[in-house]
Protein backbone atom coordinates (compact mmCIF):
# COMPACT_ATOMS: atom_id res chain seq x y z
CA UNK A 1 0.00 0.00 0.00
CA UNK A 2 1.55 3.69 -0.80
CA UNK A 3 2.46 6.19 1.93
CA UNK A 4 0.25 8.87 2.41
CA UNK A 5 2.45 11.87 1.95
CA UNK A 6 0.68 15.54 3.09
CA UNK A 7 1.86 18.79 2.34
CA UNK A 8 0.03 21.88 4.32
CA UNK A 9 0.37 24.63 2.05
CA UNK A 10 1.38 25.42 -1.87
CA UNK A 11 3.70 27.99 -1.13
CA UNK A 12 6.80 28.61 -1.62
CA UNK A 13 8.07 25.64 0.60
CA UNK A 14 5.02 22.76 -0.24
CA UNK A 15 5.72 23.37 -4.24
CA UNK A 16 9.68 23.19 -3.48
CA UNK A 17 9.08 19.66 -1.10
CA UNK A 18 6.16 18.35 -3.44
CA UNK A 19 8.43 18.82 -6.51
CA UNK A 20 11.19 17.00 -5.04
CA UNK A 21 9.45 14.25 -3.30
CA UNK A 22 7.75 13.17 -7.15
CA UNK A 23 11.63 13.01 -8.10
CA UNK A 24 12.84 11.33 -4.76
CA UNK A 25 9.81 8.78 -4.00
CA UNK A 26 9.13 5.83 -6.25
CA UNK A 27 5.65 5.84 -8.29
CA UNK A 28 4.05 3.44 -6.52
CA UNK A 29 5.36 3.75 -3.12
CA UNK A 30 3.65 7.21 -1.84
CA UNK A 31 0.85 9.37 -2.80
CA UNK A 32 1.76 13.54 -2.37
CA UNK A 33 -0.98 15.60 -1.64
CA UNK A 34 -0.58 19.81 -1.50
CA UNK A 35 -3.56 20.75 0.54
CA UNK A 36 -3.73 24.80 -0.32
CA UNK A 37 -6.13 27.61 0.27
CA UNK A 38 -5.21 28.63 -3.21
CA UNK A 39 -4.42 26.71 -6.76
CA UNK A 40 -0.67 28.64 -7.14
CA UNK A 41 1.93 29.53 -5.54
CA UNK A 42 2.67 33.51 -5.33
CA UNK A 43 5.85 34.97 -6.23
CA UNK A 44 6.35 37.50 -3.28
CA UNK A 45 9.39 39.56 -4.35
CA UNK A 46 7.81 40.60 -7.54
CA UNK A 47 4.78 41.47 -5.85
CA UNK A 48 5.75 45.41 -5.58
CA UNK A 49 6.19 44.98 -9.22
CA UNK A 50 2.25 43.78 -9.32
CA UNK A 51 1.10 46.72 -6.93
CA UNK A 52 2.69 49.10 -9.04
CA UNK A 53 1.43 47.94 -12.34
CA UNK A 54 4.51 47.28 -13.99
CA UNK A 55 3.65 43.71 -13.81
CA UNK A 56 0.70 42.15 -14.21
CA UNK A 57 -0.87 40.48 -11.60
CA UNK A 58 -1.49 36.84 -13.36
CA UNK A 59 2.10 36.96 -13.98
CA UNK A 60 3.70 37.06 -10.07
CA UNK A 61 1.73 33.28 -9.73
CA UNK A 62 2.67 30.32 -10.58
CA UNK A 63 -0.14 27.85 -10.80
CA UNK A 64 0.17 24.76 -9.01
CA UNK A 65 -1.06 22.12 -11.20
CA UNK A 66 0.79 23.20 -14.16
CA UNK A 67 4.06 22.31 -11.86
CA UNK A 68 3.59 19.31 -10.05
CA UNK A 69 3.91 16.10 -12.26
CA UNK A 70 2.09 13.50 -10.11
CA UNK A 71 1.28 14.92 -6.85
CA UNK A 72 -2.33 15.94 -6.03
CA UNK A 73 -3.92 19.25 -5.06
CA UNK A 74 -6.66 19.28 -2.77
CA UNK A 75 -8.19 22.75 -2.40
CA UNK A 76 -9.38 23.75 0.98
CA UNK A 77 -8.44 25.41 4.18
CA UNK A 78 -6.51 23.14 6.77
CA UNK A 79 -8.39 24.11 9.98
CA UNK A 80 -6.93 22.03 12.40
CA UNK A 81 -4.99 18.84 13.19
CA UNK A 82 -4.34 15.69 15.66
CA UNK A 83 -1.26 14.40 15.64
CA UNK A 84 -1.94 11.19 17.88
CA UNK A 85 -3.90 10.25 15.29
CA UNK A 86 -2.22 11.67 11.97
CA UNK A 87 -5.07 13.22 10.81
CA UNK A 88 -5.44 16.88 9.33
CA UNK A 89 -8.88 18.90 9.40
CA UNK A 90 -9.48 20.24 6.09
CA UNK A 91 -12.77 22.45 4.77
CA UNK A 92 -12.65 21.69 1.13
CA UNK A 93 -13.64 24.67 -1.77
CA UNK A 94 -17.28 22.61 -1.81
CA UNK A 95 -17.52 23.56 2.24
CA UNK A 96 -17.19 19.82 3.41
CA UNK A 97 -15.50 19.14 6.42
CA UNK A 98 -12.63 16.47 5.89
CA UNK A 99 -10.15 14.52 8.12
CA UNK A 100 -7.14 13.65 5.68
CA UNK A 101 -5.34 11.32 7.03
CA UNK A 102 -1.28 11.15 6.92
CA UNK A 103 1.95 9.04 6.79
CA UNK A 104 4.02 11.45 6.96
CA UNK A 105 3.09 15.38 7.07
CA UNK A 106 4.89 18.98 6.27
CA UNK A 107 3.72 21.65 7.60
CA UNK A 108 4.47 24.92 5.17
CA UNK A 109 1.82 27.14 5.76
CA UNK A 110 3.72 30.09 5.94
CA UNK A 111 2.95 33.51 7.66
CA UNK A 112 0.50 36.52 7.82
CA UNK A 113 1.18 40.57 7.93
CA UNK A 114 2.01 40.97 11.87
CA UNK A 115 -0.47 43.70 13.15
CA UNK A 116 0.56 44.97 16.14
CA UNK A 117 -2.51 46.71 19.13
CA UNK A 118 -2.14 50.34 17.48
CA UNK A 119 -5.67 52.04 17.87
CA UNK A 120 -7.30 52.12 14.09
CA UNK A 121 -4.35 49.96 13.05
CA UNK A 122 -7.26 46.77 11.93
CA UNK A 123 -9.64 49.48 10.77
CA UNK A 124 -7.33 52.18 8.42
CA UNK A 125 -4.43 50.13 7.05
CA UNK A 126 -3.68 47.66 4.40
CA UNK A 127 -0.90 44.90 4.56
CA UNK A 128 1.39 44.54 1.22
CA UNK A 129 1.60 40.58 1.73
CA UNK A 130 -1.14 38.79 -0.75
CA UNK A 131 -1.87 39.76 -4.21
CA UNK A 132 -5.65 41.42 -3.08
CA UNK A 133 -3.05 43.70 -1.03
CA UNK A 134 -1.14 44.66 -3.64
CA UNK A 135 -4.11 45.11 -5.93
CA UNK A 136 -6.08 47.15 -3.33
CA UNK A 137 -2.99 49.51 -2.41
CA UNK A 138 -3.18 50.23 -5.76
CA UNK A 139 -5.96 50.84 -6.86
CA UNK A 140 -6.60 52.70 -3.68
CA UNK A 141 -3.90 54.85 -4.78
CA UNK A 142 -5.57 55.66 -8.25
CA UNK A 143 -8.57 55.97 -6.82
CA UNK A 144 -7.18 58.93 -4.03
CA UNK A 145 -5.70 60.51 -7.13
CA UNK A 146 -8.91 60.77 -8.82
CA UNK A 147 -10.62 62.18 -5.95
CA UNK A 148 -7.69 64.70 -5.42
CA UNK A 149 -9.00 66.05 -8.58
CA UNK A 150 -12.72 66.67 -7.54
CA UNK A 151 -11.85 67.93 -3.92
CA UNK A 152 -12.07 71.98 -3.76
CA UNK A 153 -10.46 72.18 0.17
CA UNK A 154 -6.75 71.94 -0.07
CA UNK A 155 -5.70 70.59 2.93
CA UNK A 156 -8.70 67.50 2.09
CA UNK A 157 -6.71 67.60 -0.72
CA UNK A 158 -3.29 67.08 0.38
CA UNK A 159 -4.81 64.10 3.11
CA UNK A 160 -5.66 62.59 0.10
CA UNK A 161 -1.94 63.01 -1.38
CA UNK A 162 -0.04 61.88 1.50
CA UNK A 163 0.69 58.20 1.83
CA UNK A 164 2.09 56.54 4.72
CA UNK A 165 4.65 53.44 4.97
CA UNK A 166 5.18 51.50 8.07
CA UNK A 167 7.65 49.21 8.10
CA UNK A 168 10.86 49.44 6.81
CA UNK A 169 12.26 46.11 5.83
CA UNK A 170 12.80 45.05 2.35
CA UNK A 171 9.66 44.18 1.20
CA UNK A 172 8.31 47.43 2.66
CA UNK A 173 10.55 49.71 0.79
CA UNK A 174 10.51 47.95 -2.18
CA UNK A 175 6.92 48.29 -2.01
CA UNK A 176 7.24 51.87 -1.17
CA UNK A 177 10.10 52.23 -3.76
CA UNK A 178 7.51 51.18 -6.41
CA UNK A 179 4.54 52.47 -5.47
CA UNK A 180 6.27 56.13 -5.52
CA UNK A 181 7.66 54.99 -8.47
CA UNK A 182 4.17 54.45 -9.99
CA UNK A 183 2.58 57.43 -8.45
CA UNK A 184 5.39 59.76 -10.34
CA UNK A 185 5.05 58.70 -12.57
CA UNK A 186 1.27 58.78 -13.83
CA UNK A 187 0.33 62.09 -11.54
CA UNK A 188 0.99 63.71 -14.83
CA UNK A 189 -2.82 62.94 -15.82
CA UNK A 190 -3.85 64.85 -12.81
CA UNK A 191 -3.06 68.61 -13.04
CA UNK A 192 -4.22 69.27 -9.71
CA UNK A 193 -2.37 66.68 -7.84
CA UNK A 194 0.86 67.43 -9.79
CA UNK A 195 0.66 71.11 -8.60
CA UNK A 196 -0.23 70.36 -5.27
CA UNK A 197 2.67 67.38 -4.87
CA UNK A 198 2.64 63.93 -3.75
CA UNK A 199 4.03 63.25 -0.15
CA UNK A 200 5.28 59.96 0.86
CA UNK A 201 6.58 58.61 4.07
CA UNK A 202 8.37 55.91 5.19
CA UNK A 203 7.74 55.43 9.36
CA UNK A 204 10.78 52.82 10.73
CA UNK A 205 10.98 52.27 14.64
CA UNK A 206 14.40 50.70 14.20
CA UNK A 207 17.49 52.91 13.74
CA UNK A 208 17.95 52.06 9.96
CA UNK A 209 16.35 50.96 7.37
CA UNK A 210 16.66 47.00 5.86
CA UNK A 211 18.24 45.53 8.79
CA UNK A 212 18.72 42.26 6.29
CA UNK A 213 21.56 44.06 4.73
CA UNK A 214 24.85 46.23 5.10
CA UNK A 215 24.43 49.26 6.63
CA UNK A 216 26.20 51.35 3.73
CA UNK A 217 23.89 49.90 1.22
CA UNK A 218 20.72 50.65 3.26
CA UNK A 219 21.84 54.08 3.44
CA UNK A 220 22.40 54.35 -0.11
CA UNK A 221 18.25 52.92 -0.11
CA UNK A 222 17.69 55.90 2.35
CA UNK A 223 19.71 58.77 -0.09
CA UNK A 224 18.04 57.64 -2.83
CA UNK A 225 14.40 57.39 -1.59
CA UNK A 226 15.12 61.22 -0.15
CA UNK A 227 16.38 62.52 -3.70
CA UNK A 228 12.78 60.97 -4.98
CA UNK A 229 11.41 63.24 -1.76
CA UNK A 230 10.40 60.26 0.45
CA UNK A 231 10.72 61.81 4.28
CA UNK A 232 12.61 58.27 5.71
CA UNK A 233 11.51 58.83 9.81
CA UNK A 234 13.77 56.11 11.75
CA UNK A 235 13.03 55.77 15.43
CA UNK A 236 9.85 56.57 14.80
CA UNK A 237 6.94 54.45 15.34
CA UNK A 238 2.90 54.90 15.01
CA UNK A 239 0.98 55.64 18.02
CA UNK A 240 -2.55 55.54 15.98
CA UNK A 241 -4.21 55.75 12.87
CA UNK A 242 -7.63 56.98 12.24
CA UNK A 243 -9.77 57.56 8.72
CA UNK A 244 -7.56 60.64 8.15
CA UNK A 245 -5.04 60.52 9.72
CA UNK A 246 -1.95 59.37 11.70
CA UNK A 247 -0.40 60.23 14.46
CA UNK A 248 3.93 59.42 15.12
CA UNK A 249 5.83 58.95 18.33
CA UNK A 250 7.41 62.19 17.82
CA UNK A 251 4.13 64.11 18.12
CA UNK A 252 3.18 65.12 14.41
CA UNK A 253 0.02 64.24 13.36
CA UNK A 254 -0.08 63.21 9.71
CA UNK A 255 -3.31 64.29 7.75
CA UNK A 256 -4.00 61.03 5.17
CA UNK A 257 -6.07 58.85 3.63
CA UNK A 258 -3.51 55.67 2.84
CA UNK A 259 -1.36 54.01 5.59
CA UNK A 260 0.68 50.83 4.25
CA UNK A 261 1.47 47.98 6.93
CA UNK A 262 4.46 46.54 5.95
CA UNK A 263 6.06 45.74 9.28
CA UNK A 264 6.94 42.28 9.58
CA UNK A 265 5.20 38.98 9.56
CA UNK A 266 3.95 36.25 11.83
CA UNK A 267 3.14 32.24 11.25
CA UNK A 268 -0.28 32.09 9.90
CA UNK A 269 -2.86 31.55 12.85
CA UNK A 270 -4.06 28.09 12.23
CA UNK A 271 -0.48 26.88 12.84
CA UNK A 272 -1.65 27.64 16.76
CA UNK A 273 -4.08 24.67 16.11
CA UNK A 274 -2.11 21.91 14.70
CA UNK A 275 -1.41 20.62 18.33
CA UNK A 276 2.38 21.25 17.92
CA UNK A 277 4.91 22.71 19.82
CA UNK A 278 5.69 25.99 19.18
CA UNK A 279 8.67 28.68 20.25
CA UNK A 280 8.05 32.48 21.36
CA UNK A 281 7.44 34.40 18.01
CA UNK A 282 5.00 31.12 17.22
CA UNK A 283 6.51 29.12 14.75
CA UNK A 284 7.06 25.00 14.97
CA UNK A 285 10.03 23.94 16.61
CA UNK A 286 11.93 21.94 14.59
CA UNK A 287 15.43 20.28 14.59
CA UNK A 288 18.37 21.06 11.45
CA UNK A 289 16.67 17.92 9.66
CA UNK A 290 13.07 20.09 9.87
CA UNK A 291 11.61 17.17 12.05
CA UNK A 292 9.40 18.63 14.70
CA UNK A 293 10.26 17.76 18.04
CA UNK A 294 8.33 14.52 19.34
CA UNK A 295 6.82 13.53 16.48
CA UNK A 296 8.76 11.27 13.88
CA UNK A 297 6.50 12.01 11.10
CA UNK A 298 5.29 15.48 11.40
CA UNK A 299 7.97 18.11 9.49
CA UNK A 300 7.42 21.71 9.19
CA UNK A 301 9.58 24.62 6.94
CA UNK A 302 9.03 28.14 5.76
CA UNK A 303 7.74 31.23 7.71
CA UNK A 304 5.90 29.01 9.68
CA UNK A 305 8.63 26.98 11.27
CA UNK A 306 11.73 27.91 13.72
CA UNK A 307 14.53 25.79 11.81
CA UNK A 308 18.02 26.59 13.05
CA UNK A 309 20.09 28.72 11.15
CA UNK A 310 23.25 27.03 10.33
CA UNK A 311 24.56 30.38 9.47
CA UNK A 312 23.92 32.57 12.49
CA UNK A 313 23.68 29.90 15.35
CA UNK A 314 21.10 29.99 18.03
CA UNK A 315 18.90 31.79 15.80
CA UNK A 316 15.76 30.32 13.37
CA UNK A 317 16.45 31.18 9.33
CA UNK A 318 15.06 34.81 8.21
CA UNK A 319 11.89 34.18 6.52
CA UNK A 320 12.70 34.70 3.34
CA UNK A 321 11.51 32.47 0.33
CA UNK A 322 15.09 31.87 -0.79
CA UNK A 323 15.15 29.89 3.12
CA UNK A 324 11.72 28.33 2.13
CA UNK A 325 12.60 26.96 -1.06
CA UNK A 326 15.81 25.14 0.12
CA UNK A 327 14.11 23.87 3.25
CA UNK A 328 11.48 22.03 1.22
CA UNK A 329 13.92 20.58 -0.62
CA UNK A 330 15.53 19.54 2.36
CA UNK A 331 12.57 18.07 3.89
CA UNK A 332 11.37 16.32 0.85
CA UNK A 333 14.57 14.02 1.13
CA UNK A 334 13.88 13.65 4.79
CA UNK A 335 10.74 12.51 4.05
CA UNK A 336 12.18 10.07 1.25
CA UNK A 337 15.00 8.78 3.96
CA UNK A 338 12.76 8.05 6.53
CA UNK A 339 10.28 6.17 4.12
CA UNK A 340 13.54 4.04 2.82
CA UNK A 341 15.04 6.21 -0.04
CA UNK A 342 18.29 7.75 0.88
CA UNK A 343 19.87 9.07 4.02
CA UNK A 344 18.42 12.57 5.76
CA UNK A 345 20.39 15.37 6.02
CA UNK A 346 20.62 18.83 7.60
CA UNK A 347 19.24 22.58 6.19
CA UNK A 348 22.49 24.00 5.29
CA UNK A 349 22.20 27.04 3.80
CA UNK A 350 24.11 30.53 3.61
CA UNK A 351 22.51 33.43 2.25
CA UNK A 352 23.72 34.14 -1.71
CA UNK A 353 22.47 37.38 -1.58
CA UNK A 354 19.29 40.24 -1.37
CA UNK A 355 17.68 42.02 -4.01
CA UNK A 356 16.05 45.05 -3.00
CA UNK A 357 14.47 46.86 -6.20
CA UNK A 358 13.63 50.40 -5.61
CA UNK A 359 11.79 51.40 -9.05
CA UNK A 360 13.50 53.96 -11.28
CA UNK A 361 15.50 51.26 -13.09
CA UNK A 362 17.63 51.13 -9.34
CA UNK A 363 18.32 48.43 -7.04
CA UNK A 364 20.67 47.78 -4.10
CA UNK A 365 21.91 44.49 -3.92
CA UNK A 366 24.15 41.91 -1.93
CA UNK A 367 25.26 38.98 -3.42
CA UNK A 368 28.44 36.92 -2.10
CA UNK A 369 30.11 39.67 -0.36
CA UNK A 370 29.58 41.86 -3.43
CA UNK A 371 27.61 45.01 -3.10
CA UNK A 372 26.09 46.33 -5.92
CA UNK A 373 23.45 49.61 -6.45
CA UNK A 374 21.77 51.60 -9.06
CA UNK A 375 21.36 50.21 -12.37
CA UNK A 376 23.42 46.91 -12.27
CA UNK A 377 21.62 45.84 -8.59
CA UNK A 378 18.58 46.33 -10.72
CA UNK A 379 19.38 44.49 -13.77
CA UNK A 380 20.80 42.02 -11.88
CA UNK A 381 17.90 41.77 -9.42
CA UNK A 382 15.45 41.14 -12.72
CA UNK A 383 17.90 38.41 -14.11
CA UNK A 384 17.96 36.42 -10.72
CA UNK A 385 14.00 36.73 -10.55
CA UNK A 386 13.88 35.74 -14.01
CA UNK A 387 16.27 32.85 -13.38
CA UNK A 388 14.31 31.85 -10.33
CA UNK A 389 10.98 32.22 -11.68
CA UNK A 390 9.71 28.61 -12.23
CA UNK A 391 8.69 27.48 -15.79
CA UNK A 392 9.51 29.02 -19.05
CA UNK A 393 6.06 30.15 -19.66
CA UNK A 394 5.67 32.69 -17.10
CA UNK A 395 9.42 33.92 -17.63
CA UNK A 396 8.29 34.96 -21.07
CA UNK A 397 5.59 36.60 -19.64
CA UNK A 398 7.80 38.73 -17.11
CA UNK A 399 10.39 39.53 -19.68
CA UNK A 400 7.17 40.91 -22.04
CA UNK A 401 5.47 42.90 -18.85
CA UNK A 402 8.71 44.45 -18.34
CA UNK A 403 9.69 45.61 -21.49
CA UNK A 404 6.03 47.10 -22.08
CA UNK A 405 6.68 48.80 -18.81
CA UNK A 406 9.92 49.99 -20.36
CA UNK A 407 8.38 51.38 -23.53
CA UNK A 408 4.77 52.58 -22.60
CA UNK A 409 5.34 52.95 -18.90
CA UNK A 410 2.27 52.54 -16.40
CA UNK A 411 -1.53 51.90 -16.69
CA UNK A 412 -3.40 54.10 -14.74
CA UNK A 413 -7.20 51.84 -14.82
CA UNK A 414 -8.34 51.36 -11.46
CA UNK A 415 -10.20 48.12 -12.23
CA UNK A 416 -11.19 47.20 -8.51
CA UNK A 417 -14.93 45.94 -9.58
CA UNK A 418 -13.30 43.20 -11.58
CA UNK A 419 -14.34 39.78 -9.88
CA UNK A 420 -17.58 41.82 -8.20
CA UNK A 421 -20.37 41.66 -10.77
CA UNK A 422 -23.21 44.07 -9.88
CA UNK A 423 -26.24 41.42 -9.40
CA UNK A 424 -28.78 40.68 -12.19
CA UNK A 425 -31.60 43.23 -11.79
CA UNK A 426 -35.53 41.99 -11.99
CA UNK A 427 -37.48 43.69 -14.55
CA UNK A 428 -39.96 45.75 -12.75
CA UNK A 429 -42.87 43.98 -14.33
CA UNK A 430 -41.73 40.63 -13.49
CA UNK A 431 -41.07 39.23 -16.87
CA UNK A 432 -38.17 38.43 -18.55
CA UNK A 433 -36.64 41.84 -19.90
CA UNK A 434 -35.66 41.03 -23.13
CA UNK A 435 -39.41 40.21 -23.79
CA UNK A 436 -40.47 43.39 -22.59
CA UNK A 437 -37.79 45.27 -24.70
CA UNK A 438 -38.40 43.41 -28.10
C1 LIG B 1 5.99 41.75 -0.40
C2 LIG B 1 6.96 40.64 -0.06
C3 LIG B 1 8.18 40.59 -0.71
C4 LIG B 1 9.10 39.58 -0.40
N1 LIG B 1 10.29 39.55 -1.06
C5 LIG B 1 11.18 38.56 -0.80
C6 LIG B 1 12.43 38.53 -1.49
O1 LIG B 1 12.73 39.39 -2.33
N2 LIG B 1 13.28 37.49 -1.21
C7 LIG B 1 12.98 36.52 -0.30
O2 LIG B 1 13.78 35.60 -0.09
N3 LIG B 1 11.79 36.52 0.37
C8 LIG B 1 10.89 37.52 0.15
N4 LIG B 1 9.69 37.56 0.83
C9 LIG B 1 9.42 36.52 1.86
C10 LIG B 1 8.84 35.24 1.23
O3 LIG B 1 7.69 35.54 0.48
C11 LIG B 1 8.44 34.23 2.31
O4 LIG B 1 9.49 34.05 3.20
C12 LIG B 1 8.08 32.88 1.66
O5 LIG B 1 6.96 33.03 0.83
C13 LIG B 1 7.80 31.82 2.72
O6 LIG B 1 7.48 30.60 2.11
P1 LIG B 1 6.46 29.60 2.80
O7 LIG B 1 6.39 28.38 1.94
O8 LIG B 1 6.80 29.43 4.23
O9 LIG B 1 5.08 30.38 2.80
P2 LIG B 1 4.23 30.90 1.55
O10 LIG B 1 5.04 31.02 0.34
O11 LIG B 1 3.52 32.11 2.06
O12 LIG B 1 3.18 29.72 1.33
C14 LIG B 1 2.19 29.41 2.27
C15 LIG B 1 1.03 28.81 1.51
O13 LIG B 1 0.08 28.27 2.42
C16 LIG B 1 -1.22 28.63 2.03
N5 LIG B 1 -2.06 28.63 3.22
C17 LIG B 1 -2.00 29.49 4.27
N6 LIG B 1 -2.92 29.15 5.19
C18 LIG B 1 -3.57 28.07 4.73
C19 LIG B 1 -4.62 27.27 5.25
N7 LIG B 1 -5.18 27.49 6.44
N8 LIG B 1 -5.03 26.23 4.51
C20 LIG B 1 -4.47 25.96 3.30
N9 LIG B 1 -3.47 26.69 2.78
C21 LIG B 1 -3.03 27.73 3.47
C22 LIG B 1 -1.03 30.02 1.43
O14 LIG B 1 -2.09 30.39 0.57
C23 LIG B 1 0.27 29.86 0.69
O15 LIG B 1 0.07 29.37 -0.59
C24 LIG B 1 8.76 38.57 0.56
C25 LIG B 1 7.52 38.62 1.19
C26 LIG B 1 6.62 39.65 0.88
C27 LIG B 1 5.28 39.68 1.58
Amino acid sequence: MAWNVLILGGGFGGLYAARKLERELPHAAAKITIVSDVNFMLYTPLLPGAAAGTLEPRHVVVPLREHLHRADLLLGQVTGADPDRNEVHVTTAEGDEKRVRYDHVIVALGSISRAMPIPGLKEHAVGLKTLSDAIALRNHIVQTLERAESVEDEAARRALLTYVFVGAGYAGLEGLAELQDFAADVVDLYPRSRVQGLRFILVEARERVMPEISAELAEFATAELRRRGVEVRTSTTVERISADSVELSDGELVPCRTVAWTAGVRPHPVVERLGLPLERTGRIVVDRFCQVEGRSNVWAIGDAAAVPDPARPGQPTPPTCQHALRQGRTVAGNVAAALGAGRPKPFRYKTLGVFVDMGHRKAVAETVGIKWRGFPAWFLARTYHLAMMPGIKRQIRLVVDWTVDLAFGRDTSELGQLGHPPELEMHPAGQAADTVSR
